[in-house]
């Protein structure tokens, strides 16, 4: 099916062609054409009965780690089995046509490396990369299963190789700000940039809404691609209501239409 055309300023494709520093802002936008949840909408199923709260706080985790730990595996699980979408496949393309394009995600899934994009930072975390909680010690997963087989009592977390204190999962906790190298890197993209490009995202996590005025404080453009409204709307330089892997194939063509 031909996708709806788009109504695009002409103003648009010229600021990406002149851009030299872009930075991709992704949010769980992306997610549901690639069928993984959005961020406030992953406790479904077995899940329905717990809170954001439960499965997604220090306290949460204090109070019941192998709960919150199966509950992470389980969307480690979900991501390895999702594909990358058009949104992913296309932001990898725009590294190909501006070199100086970083991805900088708040997603904690692997489809912009799956898609090709070559230079990613994962804001909040990945699940596939966990932590101790107690030494910060990174911890090597095995496989995890093809099918969910959790059921209450949960087994406690992996114990950390080195000082044998629980492992986290590698996401950070709701409220939790990123790991201090990864903010001190995102800060320093995003005061570099020409354009922030925020795809996805509702920009609700503090950190997300941060980078998108640290960016525009140094004079970048903020371009929002969503189809809902989002805080940053009013000083956004441009709003295009869409679903991303609808939008940016769309814009990307327009702005580089040799292909
Ligand atoms: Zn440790």
């Amino acid at each position: 099916m031909k996708p709806r055309k788009l109504d695009l300023p002409d103003s648009l494709p010229q600021l990406l062609l002149g851009a030299r520093n872009i930075v991709v802002l992704t949010g769980s936008g992306l997610n549901p054409a690639s069928r993984l949840p959005l961020c406030r909408d992953g406790m479904r199923g077995l899940w329905a009965r717990y809170d954001a709260d439960a499965l997604a706080t220090e306290e949460g985790f204090r109070r019941d780690p192998g709960l919150v730990w199966a509950w992470h595996e389980e969307r480690r699980r979900r991501m390895l089995l999702a594909a990358p979408n058009a949104a992913h496949r296309a932001i990898a393309t725009l590294s190909d046509r501006v070199p100086g394009t970083f991805v900088v995600t708040q997603n904690g899934d692997t489809l912009h490396e799956r898609a090709g994009s070559p230079r990613i930072l994962h804001l909040l975390g990945r699940f596939d990369q966990p932590r101790c909680a107690a030494c910060g010690m990174p911890h090597t997963l095995a496989e995890p299963p093809a099918k969910p087989s959790w059921h209450a009592p949960y087994p406690e977390p992996p114990a950390c190789r080195i000082c044998g204190g629980l492992v986290r999962p590698g996401r950070v906790w709701h409220g939790e700000p990123p790991q201090p190298e990864v903010w001190r890197i995102a800060k320093g993209l995003a005061a570099c940039a020409d354009v922030m490009l925020a795809v996805g995202t509702s920009c609700l996590t503090p950190a997300a809404a941060e980078l998108c005025y640290e960016a525009m404080a140094s004079g970048a453009r903020l371009v929002q691609v969503n189809p809902n409204p989002t805080l940053l709307d009013r000083v956004a330089t441009h709003n295009v209501k869409g679903a991303a892997e609808k939008v940016l194939p769309l814009l990307f063509a327009r702005a580089w239409p040799a292909g």
